[in-house]
């Protein structure tokens, strides 16, 4: 019988979008980038629907950037639209991975439950982009006994205190970033049963067989979280490639509050595919 080659010798890349607003000129730059990686290599582009934060989540956001990406002229081989053989690609329907992860997490000794009501917890179902990052985790719960089975808790990774996690980024060169210093424990598990970015991140990053995971610059410390927890799965991290993330014209990133920048404003003003990408400094158009 022949072997097929073995499907990780060949680049797979990801489109990982929140549907809780339009996308913006900024994703657009970044996911543009994905493609024409992907596209470099003669490789697949994944688009990942991460719709875990419930209550800001939309579906006619869904349905926006599916369009929006398609408008900007992002082709992708396998979604929540197209199927494919790793699916599903809506994290809300991939529960039961995520679980899986989390248990084998807590059996071997990688996590502590934690009672502190935070906003961090809260916050844990999104990315943390610029600004967003939270406070070092003081700690409180580390080594408190907590009495799990009885208590709906949050759970949190036990980072090795002073450890450094150092990777290659494919954008921005040598990385280094210390456990204990740079971040702290961080939420893996909610205490309402959901997991945390972090966490379905890393699960479906390996459980898509993603190469190369190209995003913004600002998820370069939860890069180091994720290749931790990557680790502690067993599993080998992807490449990294971190863009530098656009700001407007007063300095500020990009957010899903700059209605104005969004691809759908944009378009509505009349911008075209082309005009767009010139913008970002990408070639007038994909052949
Ligand atoms: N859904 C996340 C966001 O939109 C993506 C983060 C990532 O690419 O890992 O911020």
């Amino acid at each position: 019988m022949a072997s097929a080659a073995p499907e990780t010798s060949a680049y797979r890349g990801r489109l990982a979008p929140s549907p809780t607003g339009y996308l913006h000129l900024g994703h657009a730059r970044t996911f543009w980038t994905a493609f024409e990686r992907a596209r470099a290599c003669g490789g697949a582009l994944v688009l990942r629907n991460e719709d875990l934060d419930r209550d800001r989540v939309r579906p006619e956001f869904v349905t926006a950037f599916l369009q929006d990406l398609r408008w900007l002229g992002i082709h992708w081989q396998e979604g929540p639209d197209l199927g494919g053989p790793r699916g599903p690609y809506d994290q809300s329907a991939r529960l039961a991975h995520y679980r899986t992860a989390f248990e084998t997490l807590r059996a071997t000794g990688h996590l502590f439950p934690c009672t502190c009501s935070r906003r961090d917890i809260q916050s844990a179902l999104n990315a943390p982009h610029a600004g967003d990052e939270e406070p070092l985790y003081p700690g409180t719960c580390r080594e408190a006994s907590v009495p799990d089975a009885a208590l709906r808790t949050a759970w949190r990774f036990r980072v090795p205190a002073g450890r450094e996690v150092a990777f290659e980024d494919g954008a921005m060169g040598p990385q280094r970033y210390r456990a204990g210093a740079h971040f702290g424990d961080f939420v893996v598990w909610r205490q309402d049963g959901l997991p945390s970015y972090q966490l379905a991140c890393a699960v479906d990053d390996h459980a898509m067989q993603i190469t190369e995971v190209v995003r913004g610059a600002d998820l370069l410390v939860s890069t180091a979280r994720q290749i931790l927890l990557h680790e502690a799965l067993g599993q080998a991290p992807p490449r990294y490639h971190h863009c530098p993330l656009m700001t407007d014209a007063a300095g500020q990133r990009l957010a899903k509050r700059h209605d104005a920048l969004s691809l759908r404003a944009l378009r509505n003003a009349g911008r075209t595919p082309e005009q767009i990408r010139q913008r970002f400094g990408a070639p007038a158009g994909p052949e």
